[in-house]
């Protein structure tokens, strides 16, 4: 193919899957020997949220655990909205995805028998969490398929580079357009291809505060939407209830785990808050722990995890990440209480994809956290995103092996202008401050309403595309939040406190349809205090 612009196809019949996390690299070595070029903006290892699970990967894998118990938690956690179905073929398969793991060289903890070893964690009804040197699974993870990857022949690595826009023919992938990361002089390059994969992760970075590194901003699945494909449950995100407050972003965890251990969440006042709120006090459901310590946060009375005498000198030992953030931080836990915020920490929302990660654009499949397989509901099981991450990509996998994949006749024309400005950092702060302050924790109608028409206003102006599809991801977030009007899982509505059952579904929706409800709050004029400019 000849063309003036860069282009990046290597041969017709390539495999494009953006994204250097666990779906996207898991995909591209179950795809081997067939020809695969993977994507990542950021060199890999970095920038991928996989790489900092601390917790593990949920798999029913020990003697008296079953499948059907870890589908039946996984229903009870997620607000009544799971597809059942789902979740059970996600808890069946993921023996065999552990063992494919096994297989690529990492090195899960085993017992003195050799069985592996598996932990507890929060709302599992057995222990079933396979881990990696404790709190090192995401590390450890991603570091052995990395070197599966480069050993591989089969698949290119492109890294730094940022997908932008999905490019399309009738309905069809054609291709996509990319640009150099941290450099908007860049002009974009274009890789045509009839077959891509989504593995671009969450939406955290979307947030003031949140868990996610910077590449989790909804790139991805603004693309997607951007392209017109279905976006499922956009409005939940799940708050972690205990980010480390010491000016970092993203903020380091402060572990569920340390809860188990005794670590109690105190205010100002030295008062044990979730007593309470909840008969399990600290140990209540994520979203109950988040609401509890944002009302605390909001109410002033400042929100802290006391470890001093749960753990007290042994906490270095026990809890060695955590110990290292707060050191860095300059506070010792050991001896001093830490200040914690609840930060957006995962998408149940997505690209809709069916059982084989199809979404509803022909050639576009999508995997890990970006999409949205029905698994989760409206709350996420804890350790069950890096099952679906696996079990996903290699059915998306399987799937794609079994296409034809036909070359485009051409290379794809570029979709935008080609000039890209730089980056308004104070819009982009705009939008995370507007995201935690107005579609976080705990929202209203009133301040969704302002959330969507502002984001829908950066959608239309920005001159930036990394800032545009920021605005689009929010806006979806935002306008389906402000449509479901009751409170569900992880989304909670002070003036619909309480859920309503007609309201138990999946949200199905489209870039469309939530440009549609800005535009009907602005006909409403619903006054926006501080419109954002790109
Ligand atoms: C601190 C932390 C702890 C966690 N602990 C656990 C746990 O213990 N167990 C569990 O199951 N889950 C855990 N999670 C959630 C889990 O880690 C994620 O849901 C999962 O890793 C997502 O994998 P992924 O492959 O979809 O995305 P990621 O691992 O986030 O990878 C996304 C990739 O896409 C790239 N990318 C993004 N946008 C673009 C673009 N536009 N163009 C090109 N490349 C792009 C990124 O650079 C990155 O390589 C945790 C999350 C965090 C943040």
């Amino acid at each position: 193919m000849t063309s003036n612009i860069h282009d990046l196809t290597r041969q017709s019949d390539d495999v494009v899957i953006v994204g250097g996390g666990l779906a996207g690299l898991f995909c591209a070595l179950k795809l081997a020997p067939r020809p695969v070029t993977l994507i990542s903006a950021a060199p890999l290892g970095e920038g991928a949220s996989s790489a900092w699970a601390q917790g593990g990967i949920a798999a029913a894998v020990s003697e008296g655990d079953s499948a059907e118990a870890h589908a039946t938690d996984t229903v009870a956690v997620g607000g009544g909205i799971v597809d059942e179905a789902i979740a059970l073929s996600l808890a069946r398969e993921a023996g065999a995805r552990i063992h494919d793991l096994l297989h690529y060289g990492v090195p899960f903890d085993r017992d003195l028998e050799g069985r592996l070893a598996v932990g507890r964690e929060a709302a599992h009804s057995a222990r079933r969490i396979v881990h990696v040197r404790g709190d090192m699974a995401g590390k450890a993870i991603i570091s052995a398929l990395i070197e599966a990857v480069r050993r591989t022949p089969s698949i290119r690595v492109i890294e730094g580079l940022v997908a932008e826009s999905l490019l399309t023919e009738d309905g069809a992938v054609t291709g996509l357009q990319l640009r150099k990361a941290h450099d908007t002089a860049a002009r974009p390059v274009i890789i045509a291809s009839r077959a891509i994969v989504l593995a671009t992760g969450g939406i955290g970075h979307l947030y003031a505060v949140t868990t996610n590194p910077q590449e989790a901003r909804g790139l991805g699945l603004a693309l997607a939407a951007r392209a017109g494909a279905v976006i499922a449950d956009p409005e939940f995100v799940q708050f972690h209830p205990t980010a480390i407050m010491v000016g970092r972003d993203p903020a380091p965890l402060a572990t569920e785990a340390l809860r188990g251990e005794g670590a109690t969440l105190i205010n100002n006042n030295g008062e044990r808050f979730m007593q309470a709120i909840h008969p399990l006090a600290e140990l209540a459901p994520r979203d109950i722990v988040a609401r509890g310590v944002f009302a605390e946060l909001a109410a002033g009375r400042g929100a802290f995890l006391d470890a001093r005498q749960a753990l007290g000198p042994r906490f270095a030992e026990r809890f060695p990440t955590v110990h290292a953030s707060c050191l860095a931080g300059g506070l010792d836990p050991a001896t001093q209480p830490i200040p914690i915020a609840p930060a957006a920490h995962y998408h149940m929302g997505g690209v809709a994809v069916d059982a084989r990660g199809r979404s509803s654009i022909e050639g576009l499949w999508a995997g890990g956290e970006v999409s949205s397989t029905g698994a989760h509901g409206a709350n996420r099981l804890a350790s069950n995103s890096l099952l679906e991450a696996v079990v996903y990509a290699a059915r998306i996998a399987d799937d794609v092996a079994g296409q034809q994949i036909a070359a485009p006749a051409s290379l794809p024309p570029l979709l935008v202008v080609p000039h890209n400005n730089a980056m308004s950092a104070q819009a982009a702060r705009g939008l995370r401050q507007m995201m935690s302050a107005n579609v976080g924790v705990v929202r209203d109608g009133e301040g969704l309403a302002e959330a969507v028409r502002s984001f829908a206003a950066l959608e239309r102006g920005a001159a930036n595309m990394t800032l545009r599809n920021m605005a689009t991801s929010a806006l979806l977030v935002a306008a389906s939040a402000w449509s479901r009007r009751e409170s569900r899982g992880a989304h909670f509505r002070t003036d619909h406190p309480a859920e309503n059952p007609a309201l138990a579904h999946r949200t199905k929706t489209t870039l469309k349809a939530a440009i549609e409800v800005a535009e009907t709050l602005d006909a409403a004029g619903i006054r926006i205090p501080q419109p954002m400019t790109a």
